[in-house]
C-alpha cells in the first residue's frame, strides 16, 4: 500500500537530533495542531531542504505518513511570511513562545487562532528591541494559556467569586497559583497565596486584552515582564505540569 502524502503550512518549534544525520522536527500547523516528523539527512552538511526548516520560521512542508513518525520530503519558506533574523535576546524570547506551544498543543486537536497568534508573536519578537521582545513574549505566553483553557482569574476572587475592583485595589494583592488566580482582600488568608504587586497583575490583564502591536508601542518596564515570567513559570508548572526550561533561561541569563 502506498504511503499517504500531504502538504501542510507549519511553524517550526523545535528540532531534536535523531541518529547521526536526521532530525525530529516539532511543528505547529495552521489548524493549531502539533506535528512531528523526521527530516532524513537534515544534519548532513548542505543537507537539501533542511536549511529551510529553520527554527521559528513558517514553512510550506510536504510529508509522507510513516509507521511511527511522518517524514518530511520537502520544505520551502512559506509565501507571505518573512524569514527573520533573531538576535540572542530575541531568540531566547522566541524559544519560550515555542516551548509553551509545544507543551499545550496536541496532535489532532484544533486550536483555531493558535497558529496566527504564534507566528505573529514570533515576527514581532524578531523585529523588537530586547525590552519589547520580552514583553511580547510574556503577552504571548499569557494569551496562549488563555486560549487553551488555562487563563488565570484576574477579575474575580478565586475564593468567593467577588469582582476585584482594580481601580481601588491595594498596591499589594494576594494570588493563589493552586486555586487559579487573585484572592480578594476579604478572603485574604488563603493558605498558599503569595503577595504580588497589584501593578504586575494589572499589566497581565492589559496584556491579555491588547494586540502585540499595541504592546510594542507601550511596553511595561522590563521588571514587570520578569515578575510575570516568574508567575508564568509557576503557573505552567502547577496547571500544565511542565517546567519551561526556556523561561528558566530567560530568568537567569542576564541578557536583559
Ligand atoms: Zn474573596
Amino acid at each position: 500500500m502506498a504511503s499517504k502524502s500531504y502538504r501542510a503550512l507549519v511553524v517550526v518549534l523545535k528540532k531534536t537530533k535523531l541518529r547521526e544525520k536526521d532530525l525530529i522536527v516539532t511543528m505547529l500547523d495552521e489548524n493549531g495542531m502539533l506535528r512531528q516528523a523526521v527530516a532524513k539527512g537534515a544534519r548532513r552538511p548542505g543537507g537539501s531542504f533542511a536549511a529551510r526548516l529553520e527554527l521559528f520560521s513558517v514553512v510550506d512542508g510536504w510529508f509522507v505518513e510513516g509507521r511511527s513518525l511522518d517524514v518530511v520530503t520537502d520544505a520551502k519558506f512559506a509565501e507571505g511570511y518573512s524569514a527573520h533574523q533573531f538576535g540572542l535576546e530575541q531568540a531566547a524570547c522566541a524559544s519560550a513562545v515555542a516551548e509553551l506551544v509545544s507543551a499545550v498543543a496536541q496532535e489532532g486537536l484544533v486550536h483555531e487562532r493558535l497558529f496566527d497568534m504564534t507566528t505573529l508573536a514570533l515576527e514581532t519578537i524578531a523585529s523588537s528591541n530586547p525590552d519589547v521582545a520580552v514583553a511580547i513574549c510574556v503577552a504571548d505566553l499569557l494569551k496562549t494559556l488563555a486560549m487553551v483553557g488555562f487563563r488565570p482569574s484576574f477579575d474575580t476572587c478565586v475564593s468567593c467569586g467577588r469582582r476585584i475592583d482594580w481601580e481601588n485595589a491595594p498596591s499589594r494583592m494576594r494570588l493563589s497559583i493552586a486555586d487559579g488566580g487573585v484572592v480578594c482582600e476579604q478572603c485574604g488568608s488563603v493558605p498558599d497565596a503569595v503577595i504580588v504587586d497589584a501593578n504586575t497583575i494589572v499589566w497581565a490583564r492589559t496584556m491579555l486584552s491588547r494586540t502585540f502591536a499595541e504592546m510594542a508601542d507601550d511596553p511595561p518596564d522590563v521588571s514587570i515582564s520578569f515578575s510575570l515570567l516568574q508567575f508564568i513559570r509557576q503557573w505552567v508548572q502547577a496547571h500544565v505540569g511542565k517546567n519551561l526550561k526556556s523561561v528558566d533561561y530567560l530568568l537567569v541569563c542576564g541578557l536583559f
